[in-house]
């Protein structure tokens, strides 16, 4: 049996009330909510460790590089990337893509072209947008197909000797749909091309292997994974990221600075240009180590039970449609006909649901579906059956006070 009580009682936050209401918190694949071991790493931090890294002398200082460097290690080992300079701690998986997109406007030509999937995040679109109208090279789009899949079959005949980079996510955020990343980047890899896969959905669900997917980069937010807002790791193969030039300049970043010429620090520091987020990633670390000792395995099992009892629940609604219907994460986005998704969220609201509605920065995928936007419910390992028994009851009054 899953550990849930013992687990629910590591969240300060799942006590408290919404509304007079307990809080049932089913907004995870916006942010997860953060377990005291990593509450009390951040009080330890600035309570007893705090000073800049990797400048001083001082033991201050060294403790606070010695954690910081510890917490790279840890993200490594979870990662499995094969040396910790191919980690890269990043403000987040945005920041991360943008730096890609960033080193990517010095290699791309005009007529290269880059592949995105029509299952992505804004932060997955807009980049590559502004890395096609600065380079010349053309945006393709991997469509998608009812059930919330991508059609693999155009994929496989946009893939050419001009594509130069591939971009999906692992998982998207919308509609909770597990892409085939490993079959994606080998076919990339096949014609020549680059993939960075956007895991900031995946990670809270799924332990991924960079060495075994092979993957040229690789993005995710601490904040989708029981850290804090704010940090996040961008993975890159050692081979790329000495190719790519730095992002920014800054302090940390240098080897050596005079005004005729300044050299870059190796890696990772050519990438981390400035003061990091130090208690961010320290507290990043202390997340994943927290997540590994429940097991991603046993995580994923459960999740994919509550994914099962909510699904078959919300069907029961008439006049209820749920998108994406494929292998998939905890996510349930759905639609009560004739109803707008924003007056299902904001009754639950009242009733202490926290869910969202929207277009979960995605409104390609609404559009495909012809659709203003979804009700949202993402489920974490700590969430609860009698949590979606919940729901259903006040998605059963909401729709019942708007029809
Ligand atoms: C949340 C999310 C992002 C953006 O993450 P930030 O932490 O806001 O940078 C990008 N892609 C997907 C799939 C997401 O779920």
């Amino acid at each position: 049996m899953f550990p849930v009580d013992k687990i629910r009682a590591d969240f300060p936050i799942l006590k408290r009330e919404v509304n007079g209401k307990p809080l049932v918190y089913f907004d995870n694949a916006a942010t997860s909510q953060t377990p005291q071991v990593v509450i009390d790493a951040i009080v330890d931090y600035y309570s007893n460790s705090n000073a800049n890294i990797h400048r001083g002398v001082h033991t201050l200082s060294q403790e606070a590089t010695d954690l910081y460097e510890q917490a790279r290690l840890k993200i490594q080992k979870h990662f499995n990337a094969k040396e910790s300079y191919e980690i890269i701690l990043t403000s987040g998986t945005t920041d991360g893509i943008n730096m890609i997109a960033s080193g990517f406007s010095d290699l791309l030509n005009t007529g290269d072209e880059i592949i995105v999937s029509a299952l992505e995040h804004h932060s997955n679109i807009v980049p590559w947008q502004m890395l096609c109208e600065k380079t010349g090279a053309v945006l393709k789009v991997i469509p998608m197909l009812q059930n919330g899949t991508l059609n693999i079959e155009v994929y496989d005949a946009l893939l050419s000797a001009k594509t130069k980079l591939v971009f999906c996510n692992h998982v998207s955020n919308a509609l909770g749909t597990i892409n085939p990343i490993k079959e994606i980047i080998k076919k990339a890899h096949k014609v020549g091309a680059a993939v960075l896969i956007d895991g900031a959905q995946a990670t809270p669900h799924i332990k991924p292997d960079v060495q075994a997917l092979d993957v040229d980069f690789y993005v995710a937010s601490a904040h989708k994974i029981c850290g804090p807002t704010g940090v996040g790791v961008l993975y890159g193969k050692s081979a790329w990221l000495e190719k790519l030039p730095p992002y920014q300049g800054g302090g940390e970043m240098i080897e050596t600075v005079t005004f005729e010429k300044t050299t870059y620090a190796g890696l990772p520091h050519k990438f981390e240009a400035g003061t990091p987020n130090i208690c961010g990633g320290i507290a990043f670390g202390v997340a994943l180590d927290y997540m590994n000792a429940i097991g991603f395995e046993a995580i994923a099992a459960y999740e994919d039970e509550l994914l099962q009892y909510g699904t078959k629940k919300l069907q029961e609604i008439e006049g209820l449609t749920i998108y994406g219907t494929s292998s998939k994460t905890a996510v349930i986005s759905f639609n009560i006909e004739g109803i707008h998704p924003y007056d299902i969220g904001a009754i639950l609201d009242k009733l202490g649901v926290a869910v969202r509605t929207g277009h979960h920065c995605a409104q390609p995928i609404m559009n495909f579906y012809n659709i203003p936007g979804t009700v949202r419910a993402s489920f974490a390992f700590y969430n609860t059956k009698n949590e979606i028994d919940i729901l259903i009851a006040s998605v059963k009054r909401a729709a019942m006070m708007l029809r």
